[in-house]
């Protein structure tokens, strides 16, 4: 697998080039990796017509069929990992023991689906009136879409089209243009896994907005499953009303951490380097405002520091690499931007605060101590490996600090006292609670959020929900 082998989308079991092409370029050096076929929203409509078309014979196999073909595609996955690995270091940037982690954990959501489908169960519900029964299917939503971004190029895509194939549906993916090429080799493995033509079909494009619309607006897509910005998303949701599709939104985090006094502070310290630094921060469950009690911020913020120095910044395929680039030249410029205003509000760079000396797209694993309210740091995602550091006093204050927010995605707690966990726990407003660890996401849980961080669940038994319609049976027996 080679970035050059995947130059074509894939729809209804086709390769198919575009008119025009795009390129992929490697993050970490700068040089194109790839030209991939940059299709029109016509092209969107023929996916969309491909997987209509592959509906029918597709929903009406049985879980246990679609199963069997699943857990081939996770299995592919897995005896390809090397090769998924390198290929997302190379468009993506992240360590390539990261990158391994992550196709394994792709592999690990398709197989979950695979098993989570053969317990769609419907109800019978005890007739209230002589001579009716009452019971409720559960049936696959139809036709459905994805938009998924660049952080996670196989785990956020097999997500969603994983429940969505095991739930009987057919999907078009529209991967990030950044990374296309993980999307593309998945599609491939599918293939040789035997997914019948037009169950899974992905869409290689530039045009994001155009090709949002084609699937927005077709009536013929029941679902759009969505994870990238707030902005877009609520750009999505709009567009969504014209046929009331569902929706699944996995939007922006802004991911508090409190850190209490009576913390493991080495724990914490662990706990908080794998929230934060992971991907180079660009996950959307990353540690963005990190608030440490009075008492243990001191000696958390010298810890922190010394052990967010030790991160090895570089290339992604380089052995001990920590730290890859950046995805974009927006993205250092976002980083830049935010510590520099940090700063110059009288914040401190206890270890890092520049771009690194490497050049390029690469920054400095920074902490930031003294940060206060009205810095730009603690409003944005970050999305880049900075860590601010904010004091509060009393548990009543952090729970406040870390739910003002118009966001919540996923929050971190770290204390070993367990009354304070349930309190803080029940009180954040997240749909995601870490306890005393950095690192929550699996395939057997529900992954979501609250407030403006969107709709809806992945993994667990309730990603399938996302996937399938509930029918409600009224039957006359006498
Ligand atoms: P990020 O800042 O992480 O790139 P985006 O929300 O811009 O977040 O991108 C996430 C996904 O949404 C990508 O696949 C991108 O191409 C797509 N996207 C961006 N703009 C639009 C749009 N107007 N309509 C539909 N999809 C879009």
């Amino acid at each position: 697998m080679k970035p050059s082998d995947f130059t074509s989308a894939y729809i209804g079991g086709q390769w198919v080039s575009g008119a025009k092409t795009f390129a992929v370029t490697n993050p970490a050096t700068g040089v194109v990796i790839a030209e991939v076929a940059d299709l029109t929203p016509a092209d969107v409509q023929t996916a969309i017509d491909a997987a209509e078309a592959a509906l029918p014979g597709w929903s009406a196999t049985t879980p246990h069929e679609r199963g069997v073909i699943l857990r081939r595609w996770g299995q592919l996955l897995m005896s390809h990992q090397e090769d998924l690995a390198q290929l997302m270091t190379a468009e993506q940037g992240k360590p390539l023991a990261e990158a391994r982690g992550e196709v394994a954990t792709g592999a690990s959501y398709i197989d979950w689906f695979a098993e989570e489908a053969k317990r769609a169960y419907g109800d019978v519900i005890p007739s209230i009136v002589a001579g009716k029964r009452y019971l409720t299917l559960r049936q696959p939503s139809g036709v459905t879409a994805s938009i998924t971004p660049w952080n996670f190029p196989i785990a956020m895509l097999t997500r969603k089209a994983g429940a969505a194939i095991a739930a009987g549906c057919t999907m078009v993916a529209k991967p990030a243009d950044e990374t296309p090429l993980c999307a593309l080799a998945l599609a491939k493995l599918g293939e040789e896994a035997g997914l019948p033509p037009g169950v899974f079909n992905v869409v290689t494009t530039t045009d994001a907005a155009g090709a949002g619309k084609a699937l927005c607006d077709s009536p013929v897509v029941r679902v759009l499953s969505f994870t990238g910005s707030t902005a877009v998303g609520k750009l999505l949701y709009r567009q969504c009303a014209g046929t009331v599709k569902k929706l699944g939104l996995e939007l922006g985090g802004n991911a508090p951490v409190l850190v209490f006094d009576d913390a493991d502070l080495d724990k914490a310290v662990a706990g908080v380097i794998a929230a934060k630094f992971r991907n180079a921060g660009q996950t959307c469950i990353c540690a963005n405002r990190v608030f440490v009690q009075t008492g243990i911020y001191d000696a958390f913020a010298a810890k922190l520091a010394e052990a967010a120095s030790k991160l090895t910044v570089g290339p992604g395929v380089k052995a001990g690499v920590a730290i890859g680039p950046l995805i974009n030249q927006d993205a250092l410029e976002k980083v830049e931007r935010l510590v520099g205003d940090a700063v110059g509000h009288g914040a401190k760079a206890l270890t890092g605060g520049s771009a690194h000396p490497l050049g390029g797209l690469f920054y400095e694993p920074t902490v930031l101590t003294d940060v206060v309210a009205p810095m730009g740091v603690l409003k944005e995602e970050i999305f880049g490996p900075v860590a601010p550091l904010i004091r509060f006093e009393t548990e009543a204050q952090g729970i406040a600090m870390a739910n003002d927010s118009t966001v919540g995605l996923a929050g971190y707690v770290f204390t070993r006292d367990i009354g304070r966990t349930f309190r803080v726990v029940e009180a954040l407003q997240c749909g995601i609670v870490a306890v005393n660890d950095g690192l929550p996401t699996v395939a057997a849980a529900p992954f979501g959020g609250v407030k403006e961080s969107g709709l809806g669940r992945e993994g667990g038994h309730q990603g399938l929900e996302e996937y399938l319609d509930t029918k409600y049976v009224c039957i006359g027996i006498g």
